[in-house]
C-alpha cells in the first residue's frame, strides 16, 4: 500500500533510491542536476550511485533502521533494481511516498506472475508452464514441448538463471542444475528482432512513450541497441499499446520498460518487464531531448514529463568487464567524433560485468552502425 498521491515535488525535495548499480547512480546524476538532494541505500561501500549521492547508507535492503532513515530523509523513493525485497518497499511505503508501487515491482520480480500480469492486459506470450518443483515437470512439458527455455522464476538476468531444453530428459537435468527452484518452462520462438518499449508515466496519468530500441544480445547480455528500431512500424505500435495498457492498468508511477519479440511471421510478443529505467533506454542519455533518468525524476516528483523526441539515429554500446585488460584503449573510442561515454565508476571487473556504455551519434542510421563497428574494433572486441 502507498501513502496517497503527494503534492508536486519541487528541486530542493530529497529522492530515495533503493540500489545503488549504474541505473541509481545515472537516476542520482539526472536528479543532482535538476537540484534535488539523493540519499541511496546500498550495502556496497563502492556502490556506483553511492559514490555520487549526498547520502550513502550503506546497509543491506532489509535492514530496518537504515529504511526508518530512509524513510526520514527522503520526500520519495524509488528503485533501481527489482530485487529489493517487497517487505522493504512496504516499509518504506508507510513512511514515505514510494514509486512505483511495491505491488508492481513484486509482480516483475516473478516472471510467472510477470507473464500472468501481461496475460490480464491483453499481451500474447510464448507458450509457457509453471513449474514450481521437479513434481511438475512432465506435466510443463506436456504442455510446452520443444524446444524450449527452462528460466527461474526469480533472480534471472542477462541470460542467468536459464537453459536450453530439447527434449523431457534435457528438461530434468536443466531444473537439477537450475537448484531445483520455481521456474517457467517457455516456448522457445523463432525470433526475428528483439525489441523494447520504454515510457513514462505521472501519478496524474499523463504518459509519454520513447522511441522502440532494437536490441541485439550477445551470450544473453544487451549487447547493442538501435534507434530507430529496424522493425515494420505496426509491430511498434502493437507492443505500444500492450505497454500502455499495462501501465495504465496498474495505474503505474515511473519509468516502465517492456521487452518484446517480433517473430518471424510478424507476430508481436510480450517477454518480460523492467519497473525502472532500462538499458535498452540508455540511447536516451544523448540521442533524446529528455534522458529516461530526468524522466524517471520527473515521474517520481509529479512533474510535466519531458520531451521524448529523439535528436539523432543512435546505437549504444554496452561495455563488458572483459574489456579492462587492465583498461579499454579510450583515445582509440574518443577520438571520433559523434562518440559519448558513460562509464558507472566500477573498480571490479569481471567478464560480463556492465561497467558502461557508449553512444553512437551520425546523422543517418546506416553512419551510427558504422561507427560502432569501427570503434568496436578499435577497443578491440572480436
Ligand atoms: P533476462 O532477464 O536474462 O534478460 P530474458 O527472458 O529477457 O531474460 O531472456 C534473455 C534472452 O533470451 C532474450 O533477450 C532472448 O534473446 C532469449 N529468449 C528469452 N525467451 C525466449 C523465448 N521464449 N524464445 C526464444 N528466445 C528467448
Ligand atoms: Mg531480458
Amino acid at each position: 500500500m502507498t501513502l496517497s498521491r503527494p503534492r508536486v515535488l519541487l528541486p530542493g525535495a530529497t529522492l530515495g533510491v533503493v540500489g545503488g548499480g549504474q541505473l541509481g547512480r545515472m537516476f542520482a546524476l539526472a536528479a543532482r542536476v535538476m537540484g534535488y538532494r539523493v540519499v541511496v541505500l546500498d550495502p556496497d561501500p563502492a556502490s556506483p550511485a553511492g559514490q555520487v549521492a549526498e547520502v550513502h547508507l550503506r546497509a543491506p535492503y532489509d535492514d530496518a533502521v537504515a529504511l526508518m532513515r530512509m524513510g526520514e530523509l527522503c520526500d520519495a523513493v524509488t528503485t533501481e533494481f527489482e530485487n529489493v525485497p517487497a517487505a522493504s518497499l512496504a516499509m518504506l511505503a508507510r513512511r514515505t511516498h514510494v514509486a512505483p508501487a511495491p505491488q508492481i515491482v513484486e509482480t516483475a520480480q516473478d516472471r510467472l506472475h510477470e507473464k500472468r500480469l501481461a496475460e490480464r492486459y491483453g499481451c500474447a506470450t510464448a507458450p509457457y508452464a509453471n513449474v514450481e518443483d521437479a513434481g511438475e515437470l512432465v506435466h510443463a512439458f506436456s504442455v510446452v514441448g520443444a524446444p524450449a527455455l527452462l528460466k527461474t522464476r526469480r533472480l534471472g538476468y542477462d541470460g542467468k538463471g536459464q537453459a536450453r531444453v530439447e527434449d523431457l530428459d534435457g528438461l530434468v537435468a536443466a531444473h537439477a542444475a537450475l537448484g531445483g527452484v520455481p521456474c517457467v518452462l517457455e516456448g522457445r520462438l523463432p525470433i526475428a528482432r528483439e525489441f523494447s518499449v520504454l515510457l513514462a508515466r505521472t501519478a496524474s496519468g499523463e504518459i509519454a512513450f520513447y522511441p522502440v530500441a532494437e536490441n541485439l544480445h550477445r551470450a544473453g547480455i544487451l549487447d547493442l541497441s538501435i534507434v530507430p528500431a529496424r522493425i515494420p512500424e505496426p509491430a511498434a505500435q502493437a507492443a505500444r499499446d500492450m505497454a500502455r495498457r499495462i501501465a495504465e492498468g496498474v495505474d503505474y508511477q515511473g519509468v516502465l520498460a517492456v521487452e518484446f519479440f517480433l517473430l518471424d511471421d510478424g507476430r508481436v510478443v510480450f517477454n518480460e518487464m523492467a519497473p525502472r529505467p532500462h538499458n535498452s533506454g540508455h540511447y536516451t542519455l544523448d540521442a533524446c531531448v529528455t534522458s529516461q533518468f530526468e524522466q524517471q525524476v520527473r515521474a517520481l516528483c509529479g512533474l510535466p514529463l519531458g520531451d521524448t523526441r529523439l535528436l539523432t539515429p543512435v546505437v549504444m554500446v554496452n561495455l563488458l568487464g572483459e574489456l579492462w585488460t587492465p583498461q579499454p584503449r579510450w583515445e582509440a573510442l574518443l577520438g571520433h567524433a559523434g562518440v559519448k561515454l558513460h562509464l558507472y565508476g566500477k573498480t571490479q571487473a569481471r567478464p560480463g560485468r556492465k561497467m558502461g556504455h557508449y553512444n553512437c551519434l551520425a546523422p543517418t542510421l546506416e553512419d551510427a552502425l558504422a561507427l560502432a563497428q569501427t570503434t568496436r574494433r578499435a577497443l578491440g572486441v572480436v
